[in-house]
This record gives structure tokens, C-alpha cells and sequence, in this order.
């Protein structure tokens, strides 16, 4: 491999890490900007990995009863009216569809005709749609529960857009329970956001805070919003997922009715949880670094990519022979439930090659030389580790240890996350201290964190600290024990600490 002095990626976190960002999604392959507005191409290697997530959690989510469906696209204008809060939650963010076919104008060129009588939205999520559903659907008690999810896409016209973690169009998945009782819907609700925990921490290798959204943060139309928020290498939040406790607000608004055991009519209770693409920039802005993407193995689109090194041609046909048995070899092996997913890389591109790899973030990279093949081993790298550290193995042991590798680097990069989660976790009673704290001299660099104060509950100090200093509530962790304090905006008394940070 060529020896590099500098990183792989131009500029650092460092130096710049909002371009950073931009630099290791674009190096990685994993998906570009598209010429729609807001709206991202994913690419196969960043699709590959969609595609594990999805997987991964689908089945996690059937293991507890949930089934999959699929609802439509459009949402009349009228249903998204029923919720209330709802609607003005999510009018600003609409695509509407006012037509329905194109036909020439005086000057020839193609305009919109075909006037809907009833707007339709694309989409933002799909309670008020399904609602319709489930009402037609439950009229006793025993059609309950109704537990939904589908994968899909959602259009949200968001103003400032990021690749992943804040889209126009973002892929996604959506539940939407019901149930008889109040009980069982809170229960659920909290259920998901285990699962949620469960799926990001043990395979996206991010360590989450648990915890209840404030009022002004809930989900419109929403009784109870509890979510997980994630500590990126830039010190900020990032919510992974979160589940929502609906009440009976949209039972109500969609007359989700059923009659209960004593032939009384009830309104049912939901439920709805989501986790989208943005967990994917999640992962990213947790574990990458100079060098690029780094994926945890769990849901790597591929555990480790072979590299046959022959210069001369005489020993090409036996190295690739050899290589092409070793990931014979390899793919019948096991990590995790899945088998290991082996990529071949013969390209003629010298060191180049090597540092493809490295950038799309392949937990291994083995190297395959003829004096390597001599010896029956193979010269092994590690992604989690310096791109120059690599280490000469036999073949046996390799094949044989690769799941004990694999679970090596995942548990390294959680713990790593984890260590740097805590580092700049901390509690702070003075708001001379909470402010300087969360002032740079320049927004691009990195500063701040996650920081526990306390607030006396009001509204007006939670908006004036998010206008004063862009810092939000990210959430009233589960965790954050009841102590007396004061509040670190309006020093009125306070019987708990909150979560603080700025946040994607
Ligand atoms: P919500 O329905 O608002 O609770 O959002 C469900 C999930 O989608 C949450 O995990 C959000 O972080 C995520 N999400 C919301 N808006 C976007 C967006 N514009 N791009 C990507 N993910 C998003």
C-alpha cells in the first residue's frame, strides 16, 4: 500500500467539520446530491447498508407482533385537517399536488391542467391515512390490537438540507399501533423506543440518551413524545428515533371506535414510531474519521475486502486462485447471524485501492501477495485501527476468527463512542458557564456538548435559550434524577435536570 502522509479526507473534522462531512459521504460512495431540490441519490454502497438496517429491524420489530402494510401516497388535504395540532405542525413542510396532467400552453411548453377538486399532500407521515383505515377496521374490542409498520418514503420540505440526516425525501420506516387501552398503548410506545435503543447501540455502535421530549419538542397531535438522541464527533445532538404516545387524539380525529367488553363505545388509543435515513449520518458522524467512513460490522454492506497483489504475471493466476478460495472459504463462515459478506477487489490501481476501502469504511481489508500465499497468510488491517497497522495472519486462523474480529471492532467503536459521549457529558449550575460554554468565536467550530441543568419547566426559558444561544432540550432524560436546583435560565426552583446541546 502507498504510504500517505496526510488523511484521506480534505478538510479534517478538525478544520472543518461541517465539510467534513460533506467530503467522507462523497468519498465513501455512499450517496450524492441530487438535481432535485432537498432530494439525495443513494448509491449501492450506502444503499447496501439501508438495506441491513432495514433487515435488521424488521425483524426485530415482527419478533414483537408488529406486521408490515403499505399505505398510500397522496394524503387529501382534508384528513391531514382533522388533527388539529397536526396539520399546523406540518403545513410548512408540505408538497402539495394540485394537478393531475400536463398539457401544452400558448408558448408550446408543457403546463399543469387538471385541477384536483381536493389538493393532495405527499405524504409526512401517515397517521391521518391510516387512521381511515383502522377505523374501518376495528368496531369491537377483539379487533385489537392493530399493529402496523410500513417502510417507505416521506416528503418534508425542509429550508436547510444535509445528505442523511435532514432530507426533503427521506426513507424511512412508520408504526402505527391501536389498542383498547390506555396502558397498552404506553406500553408500546415504550417498547419501540426500546427496540430503537436496542437496534442503534448494538448495531450502529451509538451509545443513546433515553429520555421524554418538553411540550414545544413533541410530536404535532402527539400526548407523549420519548426519543434517543445521539452524541456526534462535533459535540452535538442527534435524534436517532422517536416513539409517540398519541392519546386519543387521533382516534378522535379519525373515529377509531370500537365497543369494549360491556358494549360500550370507546375511542381507541395509538401509538406511532419512527427511525429514517437520517440514522445513517447518524452513524457516520459518530464513528468516521480523517480517513473517512468507518461501519460498524453489524451492518457493513460487506465484512472485508480481499486484495490480490501480483505484479508479476506469472504469479497472478495463482494469488487470485488463492484469493478466490480463501473468500470461498470466508462465505460460508458466520457473524452475528449473517454470513460474512466477502468483496474480491483485483483492480489494477495500486495503493489506491487499499484507500477506496478505507474511505467506504470495510471493517477489514486483507492483502494477498505471493510471499503472503507462500506462507499461507494473509496481511490484515483493521478499519478501527491506523491505516499503516496491519498484521500478518494464517489463513486457518483468520478464517476461523473472523467473527471474533468483527465483534473486536464493534464493540470498540460503541465503547470509543461511548468514552467520547462522556467525556463531554457534564453538569453545569452557572449560566455564565452554560453560555461560554456554548459560544465559539465561529459556528463551524467544534464546541459545546451535552450538558446536564437544571430548568424550572417553563416554556418562555426553553424558547428564549433556543433564540439566545440556538441550544435546545433535547430531552428530561429517564435517567436524570430528581435533585433541587435552579433553573440555569430564569433561577427559579427546579426539581430536575434536562438535557441541553445543539443539535442536527
Ligand atoms: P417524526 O415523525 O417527526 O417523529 O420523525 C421520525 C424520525 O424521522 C425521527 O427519527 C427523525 O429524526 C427522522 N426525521 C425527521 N425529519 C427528517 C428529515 N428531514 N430527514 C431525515 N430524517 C428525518
Amino acid at each position: 500500500m502507498v504510504k500517505q502522509a496526510k488523511n484521506a479526507i480534505s478538510p479534517t473534522r478538525d478544520e472543518d467539520y461541517p465539510m467534513w462531512y460533506q467530503e467522507v459521504v462523497k468519498a465513501s460512495e455512499m450517496a450524492e446530491k441530487s438535481p432535485v431540490r432537498g432530494c439525495m441519490v443513494i448509491k449501492p454502497w450506502g444503499y447496501a447498508l439501508w438495506e441491513n438496517i432495514v433487515s435488521t429491524m424488521d425483524g426485530m420489530f415482527k419478533d414483537t407482533g408488529i406486521k408490515n402494510a403499505y399505505f398510500p401516497l397522496f394524503i387529501p388535504l382534508s384528513y391531514l385537517e382533522k388533527e388539529a395540532e397536526h396539520v399546523e405542525g406540518f403545513a410548512k413542510e408540505c408538497a402539495v399536488v394540485t394537478h393531475h396532467r400536463l398539457e401544452a400552453g400558448e408558448d408550446g411548453k408543457l403546463v399543469p391542467a387538471g385541477k384536483l377538486t381536493e389538493p393532495l399532500i405527499v405524504r409526512p407521515t401517515s397517521e391521518t391515512i391510516i387512521g381511515e383505515s383502522m377505523s374501518r377496521w376495528t368496531s369491537s374490542y377483539r379487533d385489537l390490537p392493530i399493529l402496523l409498520n410500513q417502510w417507505a418514503n416521506v416528503v418534508r420540505w425542509e429550508m436547510r438540507t444535509r445528505i442523511f440526516l435532514r432530507t426533503s425525501e427521506f426513507l424511512w420506516q412508520e408504526g402505527h399501533t391501536a389498542h383498547a387501552t390506555e396502558a397498552e398503548a404506553r406500553e408500546r410506545t415504550m417498547m419501540m423506543l426500546d427496540v430503537y435503543t436496542r437496534f442503534v447501540e448494538e448495531y450502529l455502535a451509538m451509545p443513546v440518551v433515553r429520555g421524554r421530549k418538553t411540550a414545544s419538542e413533541r410530536f404535532p397531535g402527539a400526548v407523549d413524545t420519548v426519543c434517543i438522541e445521539a452524541m456526534m464527533q462535533d459535540k452535538k445532538a442527534l435524534q436517532a428515533g422517536t416513539s409517540h404516545f398519541l392519546g386519543q387524539n387521533f382516534a378522535r380525529s379519525s373515529d377509531i371506535r370500537f365497543q369494549n367488553a360491556d358494549k360500550k363505545e370507546e375511542f381507541a388509543w395509538t401509538t406511532s414510531w419512527g427511525t429514517s435515513t437520517r440514522m445513517i449520518g447518524g452513524m457516520i458522524m459518530t464513528h468516521a474519521d480523517d480517513d473517512g467512513v468507518i461501519m460498524p460490522p453489524r451492518v457493513a454492506p460487506a465484512h472485508v475486502v480481499l486484495l490480490p497483489i501480483a505484479r508479476k504475471e506469472e504469479d497472478q493466476r495463482k494469488v487470485m486462485e488463492y484469493t478466490r478460495s480463501l473468500a470461498d472459504a470466508l462465505a460460508v463462515r458466520t457473524y452475528h447471524g449473517s454470513r460474512i459478506r466477502v468483496e474480491i477487489d483485483d483492480r489494477d490501481t495500486g495503493g489506491a485501492r487499499a484507500w477506496d476501502w478505507i474511505k467506504k469504511g470495510i471493517p477489514l481489508r486483507a492483502e494477498i501477495g505471493p510471499r503472503d500465499m507462500e506462507n499461507d497468510c494473509v496481511f490484515l488491517g483493521r478499519r478501527d485501527e491506523a491505516p499503516g497497522k496491519k498484521v500478518s495472519l494464517p489463513r486457518e486462523d483468520f478464517i476461523n476468527t473472523i467473527d471474533t474480529i468483527l465483534d473486536d471492532i464493534q464493540n470498540n467503536l460503541f465503547n470509543r463512542a461511548l468514552a467520547f459521549k462522556r467525556e463531554n457529558t457534564i453538569e453545569i449550575d452557572d449560566t455564565e458557564e452554560f453560555k461560554a460554554l456554548f459560544t465559539a468565536p465561529d459556528e463551524n467550530s467544534i464546541h459545546g456538548g451535552f450538558v446536564m441543568a437544571h430548568w424550572c419547566g417553563a416554556a418562555e426559558c426553553e424558547a428564549k435559550i433556543k433564540e439566545d444561544l440556538s441550544v435546545t432540550i433535547r430531552c428530561i432524560p429517564f435517567d436524570s434524577k430528581t435533585e433541587q436546583g435552579r433553573c440555569i435560565c430564569c433561577g427559579n426552583a427546579s426539581g430536575r435536570r434536562v438535557l441541553f446541546a445543539k443539535a442536527y
